[in-house]
């Protein structure tokens, strides 16, 4: 029988039906371009903290049986203090640790994440280091210690690897959490190596999940899994009462929120709702001329891309600009992409940006917060104050297109969120995001950081370059059609 693995078991732990899924091997479908960088990320973080304990040894084989048998010979051998990558199994379960050290009372396990020790995920870690103690004490040996390597935010390019990682000592949470994984580990087997698939529960976790349609043969669209911010406590008295799409949902369970509301009258009317026309026109009559629709792209990773940048700090590498000079849709575009990735440009697109948005007496952009904390990032980063004082004050010109849509307009199709990528193709159908080779934001950074790391060949980056302008340059443009679009609706 196939041993249970912590990803199958942690999934078991979220919902049963997902721990079947996951364990029957249910192949999900290929891996984007940002999973897959990750992934590679994750690696190289687990190779580094190797690095903190200098003599371990590796246990290099995949096949379960053969990397326990090595581990069991490591933790015999004398000579040896530290492991990595050890493998323990018990009856039905196999873990692997990212390291074992051996200790006075027994063996200090350690779990290693690409995560900065300051993650708000601290909870899930702990529950995936839960998982390894359990098994190692399942097997035989006893557990001294559990710790969480972390990445260190006062990382900088060049440090030495020590400084690269903090490491939190969570041995006595992991001891609470493991008592009600234990609970969870006496049913799991029965149910995971069924080969009758568990029926599943609707609730508030199947939101998100890709097997709604294969669990209970419904469709996420115009369900109440798209009503904003509708809440746990609310969904699941709603699915309790048998009341899964929108329509059927009673308007009084909804008057209190205009937003929920205006969803509700666009789904059962089945077209596009405004509310507060005249606000609406308001706030479009008071944009001053010329705006500048602006879009930012960022990259962050764990391991910095320059110098003096913090792991995960955001740096803007590339942006566009159209700027609409007065009403009349004739519009100029602008553009920045670092020219040499492998060096920190972020100076020259600064100077470069206010010079490009001199003219411009409102900028708009899709979620401004985004460009407003980026503009003041770049406004605090050199030592050049009249530079520093010209971008402070372009982030006052900010507006937000989303926030325009959010408090005034819904479509049916926006299917629960305001992001640029469900506004444009519901309310804007001649533009669309349709034959790019990029398609998100998440996949243009990842493919930027490859740019930086040289892992493409000099070959292909000119069709790259081109690919990645021209996906930036369509996020403006999106903007400019919206914003047409909520002048049409608005007086219409
Ligand atoms: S749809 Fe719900 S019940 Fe089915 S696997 Fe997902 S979370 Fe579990």
């Amino acid at each position: 029988m196939k041993m249970i693995n912590k990803y199958s078991f942690l999934e078991f732990e979220k919902c049963p039906v997902r721990g079947w899924f996951a364990h029957n091997s249910f192949q999900k479908s290929e891996l984007s371009i940002a999973e897959k960088f990750r992934i590679r990320q994750g690696i190289e973080i687990g190779k580094r903290a190797r690095n903190l304990f200098p003599g371990g040894i590796l246990v290099e084989a995949m096949e379960p049986n053969e990397a326990v048998r090595d581990t069991s010979l490591l933790l015999n051998n004398q000579s040896v203090e530290t492991i990595f990558e050890p493998a323990f199994f018990d009856d039905n379960f196999i873990a692997r640790a990212d390291m074992v050290r051996k200790a006075q009372n027994g063996l200090e396990v350690y779990e290693v994440k690409s995560s900065l020790s300051t993650t708000s995920r601290i909870r899930d870690y702990i529950k995936d280091l839960a998982y390894t103690v359990m098994v190692i004490e399942d097997s035989g040996y006893r557990v001294s210690d559990a710790k969480l390597i972390l990445v260190s935010k006062d990382y900088r390019k060049g440090d030495e690897d020590s400084k690269l990682f903090d490491t939190v000592d969570v041995f006595n949470k992991v001891c609470e959490q493991k008592s009600d994984l234990y609970l969870k580990k006496t049913t799991a087997p029965g149910v995971i190596n069924s080969s009758k698939r568990p029926d599943g529960k609707l609730s508030y976790t199947c939101r998100n999940c890709e097997y709604l349609s294969s669990c209970f043969n419904l469709k996420r669209e115009f369900s109440i899994f798209e009503l904003p911010r509708f809440g746990k406590k609310k969904t699941e008295l709603h699915l309790n009462e048998g009341i899964f799409y929108i329509k059927d949902v009673s308007i009084d369970d909804l008057k209190n929120d205009p937003k929920l509301l205006r969803v509700y009258r666009a789904i059962t009317d089945g077209k596009t709702i405004v509310d507060g026309r005249d606000l609406l026109c308001e706030k479009l009559t008071s944009l001053q001329y010329p705006i500048g629709y602006l879009d930012f792209e960022t990259v962050s990773t764990a391991i910095p891309l320059y110098n003096n940048i913090a792991p995960y700090e955001r740096i803007p590498y590339q942006y566009s600009l159209h700027v609409l000079k007065k009403p009349g849709w004739i519009l100029e575009h602008k553009e920045f992409l670092f020219s040499n990735p492998s060096s920190d440009e972020t100076y020259e697109l600064a100077k470069q940006l206010v010079k490009d948005a001199k003219e411009c007496k409102t900028l708009m952009a899709h979620h401004a917060s985004t460009e407003k904390s980026i503009i003041l990032w770049l406004a605090d980063r050199f030592s050049n104050p009249e530079l520093s004082n010209q971008l402070k004050a372009m982030s006052d010109l900010l507006v937000d297109s989303q926030s325009l849509i959010e408090n005034h307009v819904y479509h049916p199709e926006f299917h629960g969120s305001f992001s640029i990528k469900k506004v444009l193709p519901a309310l804007v159908k001649e533009l669309s995001y349709e034959g790019m080779h990029i398609h998100n934001g998440d996949d243009a950074q990842y493919i930027f950081a490859n740019m930086a790391l040289d892992n493409y060949p000099p070959g292909e980056m000119a069709e790259i370059r081109k690919d990645m302008l021209e996906y930036c340059k369509l996020d403006t443009l999106a903007m400019v059609e919206i914003h047409k679009k909520l002048i049409e609706l608005a007086w219409n």
